[in-house]
């Protein structure tokens, strides 16, 4: 049985994250709305169209090639804070993932790992500043800890899309300390970042990709 995801499977998860980034479009800039100047929906939603677009003409034969072409699409589209920061999350992943036609549950983790980093390292905020961080964060660790666990790459996925929603609730009390919603001090607190949010619903897509089989899920073959 094969243990791991391949290009099938991301392909599938970023034409997920951009239905779900769609139906969530007005809620996300909601969101941003009451902490921020209200776009993060109709930005992220730009960006992956933009990504569906090109994966119409393009069948990227490596997770790493599919991740990299996310992050061309998602930073020279989605404009504000938002574009650097996932567009630095999918090319770190993409260059974690390297050439590997398919990605174990560790390779996985790494991948996912090098995008917090990524986040990190653009933004510099810290865990707790009620951003996008918040999600990939535990995201992150909730993977290692499932491959540490032994855990397939379903379980690898399924940990970090929980973790991620699990962080997006959390920001809700916190005080924004980077981004647009740190200008408004305390008053920030009482809602949830958008950012976080997104992160939590595009982990899940990825998950809920992992789990169709003819999405180069692991045992997708081995009927
Ligand atoms: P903008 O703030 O430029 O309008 P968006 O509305 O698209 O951009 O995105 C806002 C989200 O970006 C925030 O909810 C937060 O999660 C994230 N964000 C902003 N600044 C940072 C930062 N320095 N580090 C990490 N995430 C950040
Ligand atoms: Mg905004």
């Amino acid at each position: 049985m094969s243990a791991g995801l391949d290009s099938r499977w991301a392909i599938s998860w970023l034409r997920a994250a951009a239905e779900v980034v769609a139906d969530h479009r007005i809620d996300l800039s909601e969101l941003d709305r009451a902490i921020g100047d209200g776009d993060h929906g109709e930005n992220l939603d730009r960006g992956f169209s933009a990504i569906v677009e090109k994966l119409a003409v393009e069948t990227p034969q490596t997770p790493g090639a599919v991740f990299k072409l996310a992050a061309m699409a998602l930073m020279s589209k989605v404009g504000g804070a938002a574009g650097p920061l996932y567009g630095t999350a999918f090319l770190r992943a993409a260059t974690a993932s390297g050439d590997a036609a398919e990605l174990d549950p560790a390779l996985l983790a790494a991948a996912l790992t090098a995008a917090r980093d990524g986040v990190v390292a653009r933004g510099k905020a810290a865990a707790g500043d009620k951003t996008m961080v918040d999600a990939w964060s535990p995201a992150a660790a909730a993977a290692a800890a499932a491959v540490a666990a032994g855990d397939g790459v379903v379980e690898v996925l399924e940990a970090a899309a929980a973790a991620a929603e699990a962080g997006a609730v959390a920001t809700d009390p916190l005080t924004a300390r980077k981004g647009r919603a740190s200008y408004l001090g305390e008053r920030s607190a009482g809602h949830r970042d958008p950012g976080a949010a997104s992160s939590a619903l595009i982990l899940r897509a990825a998950a809920d990709a992992a789990n169709q089989p003819a999405a180069g899920r692991p045992g997708g073959d081995a009927a």
